[in-house]
């Protein structure tokens, strides 16, 4: 049996008549940029969040991006974050000028060690961007109260994230901003790329909905700014989608409870934790072993469709501008380990039972 790693087409397949519906009302609209489809998902999907603000772009990278220039984060900042997250999350840090600033994770959940920060703040600290990775939630209470004793803003990557809580808290409660991600591949994603940023800050949507329009708010009145809209193509499609995401999370987090429950047993992996009353959506379902690289190419062989979320950390990267860091710059042992021995295995709502027993038999018979 070959199991794939995306359920893109099956999902589309579910829902095919609410989105076709959806594509044609746009294309029959007339109207298809910064339109009212936009401007309708936008409500919805701030509602959903329970911030007061959501602003739509054309990707994370730029909800990113756009944040920090609306945040006035620029050259000379160091904005601290983590070294294992997708390439984006440092280099919308990079395009404003800023450097990144590395802290190390905590290996249980693999999202930072809040307690690594306090020594990385200098006088140019102006930010933490806390990166909920695999679908967790960073300790966002811990987050918030170091920036508020050292005035920092705290910006949420929650491009992996969408629909996860906290024990007591959610996504937009204790930060500025959050971004967030609807490429195809995110648990809410559109046929192409967009993203979106969340905030109850009442400053910043005017500012990034400016900086997104050409620094337009008002026809032929310009400050300066970019392109980077959403579609109302892909906002009439997301539209449909947001209203199974609470659904499609349900369903992730009972196909990581079959996976944990078939894998707890074997002593050479390890498995994902998740915190005592945290809601984890798993957008990604990652195991560690010792040996990553020849069981990946196993599971590859056995027609499992596993892969590396990250194999290379960001400082280690060769497009990294600031340096080799074994310059003695940066050092992450654990950020390290983790990116050596990390697998993806296959995560997605639409998977069947008899492709999540396949993934764990095949993980089982590894012979190491
Ligand atoms: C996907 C992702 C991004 C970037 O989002 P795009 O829409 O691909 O630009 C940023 N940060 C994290 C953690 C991501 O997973």
């Amino acid at each position: 049996m070959k199991v794939g790693f995306y359920g893109h087409v099956r999902q589309y397949h579910n829902l095919k008549e609410e989105i076709d519906a959806a594509i044609l009302e746009v294309l029959e609209s007339g109207k298809y940029v910064t339109g009212p489809t936009l401007a309708r998902f936008e409500k919805e999907l701030a509602a959903y969040w329970g911030t007061k603000h959501a602003i739509g772009c054309n990707s994370g990278t730029d909800a990113l991006w756009l944040s920090f220039l609306a945040l006035g984060i620029g050259p000379g900042d160091e904005v601290i974050t983590v070294a294992n997250t997708f390439f984006a999350t440092a280099e919308a840090i990079w395009f404003v000028g800023a450097k990144p600033v590395f802290v190390e994770i905590e290996p249980k959940t693999c999202n930072v060690d809040v307690s690594t920060i306090e020594a990385a703040i200098t006088d140019k600290t102006r930010a933490i961007v806390a990166v909920h990775l695999y679908g967790q939630l960073v300790d966002m209470p811990a987050v918030a109260e170091i920036a508020k004793k050292h005035d920092l803003l705290v910006i949420e990557d929650c491009a992996q994230a969408i629909d996860a809580a906290g024990p007591d808290f959610r996504s937009g409660e204790l930060s500025d901003v959050v971004c967030t991600s609807f490429i195809i591949q995110k648990n809410l994603g559109t046929f192409g790329d967009s993203g979106a940023v969340m905030t109850n800050r009442d400053d910043l949507p005017d500012r990034i909905g400016a900086l997104r329009n050409h620094g337009s708010l008002k026809r032929s009145h310009h400050t300066m700014g970019y392109n980077s809209r959403l579609d109302d193509l892909h906002a009439g499609i997301l539209s449909v989608k947001l209203k199974q995401i609470s659904e499609w999370s349900d369903r992730r987090r009972e196909i990581a409870a079959m996976y944990t429950a078939g894998l707890k047993h074997l002593p050479w992996i390890k498995l994902p934790c998740e915190l005592p009353g945290y809601r984890h959506v798993y957008h990604l379902y990652v195991i560690e072993v010792d040996r990553r690289d020849a069981m990946l190419g196993y599971l590859n062989d056995s027609g499992i469709d596993a892969k590396t979320h990250y194999p290379i950390a960001i400082h280690k990267q060769e497009g990294f501008p600031w340096g080799n860091p074994s310059d003695g710059d940066v050092c992450l042992p654990l950020t390290e380990v983790h990116a050596a021995s990390v697998i993806s295995l296959p995560m997605f709502p639409e998977l069947t039972q008899g492709e999540i027993d396949c993934v764990i038999e095949t993980v089982c018979a590894w012979g190491g």
